[in-house]
């Protein structure tokens, strides 16, 4: 058995020790003589799985209490609608930021339910930057700000969390959770696809400040409704109990091996050098303004792109897989979340400068 080493956006790498864990557990975990799969969610085990996983993620990321931690489905699109149907309130407009398709996607799903301030948008820098604090037309009438700290498509980041008074702050965190520390407490609403740095795909992980829950007016799906799902625990109905379990064995990890400190260390370490290769290099580039640059998901484009099928078919013998760009924007992309080791980022380094040589 071979691995290659996986630059996938999303579903991407997860840590190999992970897998081994699961493996080792998956006929009988921990002599309860069945799969966590074939668990009913309301038996003690996996109670305890869910409670142990929440109680993880609750410590790495320093989630204070007064914050409930929701394990729901639908991925983080779905959260596009749910956080306008639960947090309007009595309101009927919120700000969001534009920094690129993700935002994009969601201002789309807000619309269908309330006036969308565009507080900044990037469009006219080509999505190059985030904006600067002083850009951002904030209405203090606003039911909340809505922004995506990483545009996994684009590769732009945010490098400071915007103020948003007594407005409350959302943040669709799905490229960037848990691969360095955060303030939870400067947020008011986290939400996060669970195929990036957290697991498999099936999941979204809401952290929410428990009194924004229960705006929700009658006429929201029971399913859509974040105070149905938080008096259950996230168990209204069935739960995706694997991803759920398979999550907290990623918490467990990160824990175990320097917490998001220490991710943040490796995380910034790998950036910086796959940065320092494409900038040295006339061959390959990476148009994005410095301080907007994403730790995550490195896009960067061949000075001829007549060589991209080339250097993908390489790279791919080369055991360097999915590093072809977005459909939309072209070129490639390198996502380099916290199970993408170092080694996989020096490898993707020194295969690139190789084929610069070489062509
Ligand atoms: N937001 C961001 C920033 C994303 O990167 C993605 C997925 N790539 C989504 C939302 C949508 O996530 P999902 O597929 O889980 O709905």
């Amino acid at each position: 058995m071979s691995r290659v080493f996986n630059f996938s956006a999303g579903p991407a790498m997860v840590p190999e020790a992970v897998l081994k864990q699961a493996q080792a557990e998956m006929l009988d975990w921990q002599g309860s003589g069945m799969s966590v799969m074939e668990m009913s969610h309301r038996g003690k085990e996996f109670v305890s799985i869910a409670e142990k996983a929440e109680a993880d993620l609750r410590e790495i990321m320093s989630i204070p209490s007064d914050y409930k931690i929701l394990f729901l489905q639908g991925g983080a699109s779905a959260q596009f609608a749910m956080i306008p149907m639960n947090l309007l309130g009595d309101k009927t407009s919120a700000d969001y930021i534009n920094t690129g398709i993700w935002s994009q996607k969601a201002i789309k799903e807000a619309k269908r339910y309330c006036k969308v301030n565009i507080a900044a948008t990037m469009e006219n820098v080509g999505f190059m930057r985030t904006p600067k604090p002083g850009e951002l037309k904030l209405n203090p009438n606003a039911a909340y700000v809505h922004y995506t700290p990483n545009e996994t498509i684009g590769g732009v980041e945010f490098d400071y969390v915007p103020e948003t008074g007594d407005v409350p702050l959302v943040a669709d965190l799905s490229s960037t959770i848990i691969s360095r520390p955060i303030d939870v407490s400067k947020f008011d609403v986290i939400y996060a696809g669970s195929q990036k740095n957290i697991g498999p795909a099936g999941l979204a992980v809401v952290i929410i400040r428990e009194d924004l829950i229960g705006q929700a007016k009658d006429n929201v799906p029971a399913m859509f409704n974040y105070k149905i799902h938080a008096d259950a625990n996230s168990m209204y109905n069935t739960p995706p109990t694997y991803t759920w379990y398979f999550a907290g064995l990623v918490f467990n990890w990160i824990k175990e091996n320097g917490g998001v400190e220490k991710m943040a260390e490796i995380n910034f370490r790998k950036a910086r050098k796959l940065y320092a290769a494409i900038d040295q290099s006339d061959f390959y580039s990476n148009s994005i303004e410095e301080r907007s640059r994403s730790w995550m998901n490195v896009p960067f484009t061949l000075a001829n792109a007549e060589l991209d099928t080339v250097f993908l078919s390489e790279a791919k013998e080369a055991g360097l897989v999915s590093l072809k760009g977005h459909k939309l924007l072209g070129g490639m992309r390198a996502s380099i979340y916290n199970a993408m080791p170092e080694e996989g980022v020096d490898a993707l380094i020194a295969f690139m400068m190789e084929f610069e040589a070489r062509h």
